[in-house]
């Protein structure tokens, strides 16, 4: 999505007040900063954020966390919710794929978990054949586990061709579900596949009493079992995160938010 050629015909030029204006507008409750990683537009996403957060909108950094050290604080002083990609659990996958280091990834998770008060998920996109070995999967979830904890959310999502990886298959589904498998295994407690239909691997399920209690059908929530205090609504157990005290409705839609913008 960072390479799609249709972004550039749907970027405006917007100041950090018109996008603030817009989520308010449309009744929207937070900002996500991402395609392409805010880290290469850091001082714009900090504009953005700082008016976000005057006028009560959340700021969610969706990013590769390959930063440097003062511009990472910079940046997460102003965000409430981070999705960091754990792109592999290798220094050959990050050295030969990425140009990066596995080690700063890691680095910045842990700032993020034990540093900030921002919200932490993470996000892994298997490759068939690159990343998506049991042994490597395992490894990443044991990483999380004993570095993190449990309540860190994880998120197992397929790749399809694209870009300069047209030679690969889509990652089957059953990759997906096994990943997630030993991930709950080692003992995760909020682990999700994503970019397929699975209904089971997209909901949350209470660690006390391991019921179902936020179903999602892609964007469409089915089930909302949580207590206005963020509690398991069955057996009252806490469950991490920062939730409404009732779902939205959201759905699949997508609404325009241009007529004050200039193109
Ligand atoms: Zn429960």
């Amino acid at each position: 999505m960072s390479k799609a050629r249709e972004l550039d015909r749907l970027q405006n030029a917007a100041s950090p007040e018109d996008i603030v204006e817009a989520s308010i507008t449309t009744g929207s409750r937070s900002i996500a900063y991402t395609y392409n990683d805010p880290v290469i537009f850091l001082e714009y996403a900090v504009d953005v954020a700082r008016v976000a957060r005057r006028r009560g909108i959340k700021n969610v950094a969706v990013t590769a966390g390959y930063i440097d050290a003062a511009a990472r604080e910079e940046l997460y002083t102003f965000m409430d919710a981070a999705n960091v990609d754990l792109k592999a659990f290798t220094e050959a996958f990050y050295k030969r794929l990425c140009t990066g280091h596995l080690g700063a990834v890691l680095e910045t998770l842990e700032y993020l978990k034990y540093r900030t008060k921002v919200w932490l998920e993470i996000t892994t996109l298997l490759i068939p054949g690159h990343n998506d070995s049991p042994e490597e999967v395992k490894k990443l979830s044991e990483w999380v586990m004993t570095r993190l904890g449990p309540d860190v959310p994880l998120h197992f999502t397929a790749f399809h061709p694209d870009y300069k990886m047209l030679d690969l298959p889509r990652t089957p589904a059953f990759t997906l579900t096994r990943a997630r498998d030993i991930a709950r295994e080692v003992g995760l407690h909020f682990v999700y596949t994503g970019n397929v239909h699975d209904e089971t691997g997209q909901s949350t399920y209470c660690p006390g009493c391991g019921k179902r209690i936020i179903g999602r059908d892609w964007y469409d929530i089915t089930t909302w079992r949580l207590s206005g205090d963020g509690r398991c609504g069955i057996c009252s157990t806490a469950i991490p995160g920062l939730f409404e005290a009732r779902p939205g409705s959201w759905g699949r839609r997508r609404a325009p938010i241009l007529p004050n913008f200039r193109s």
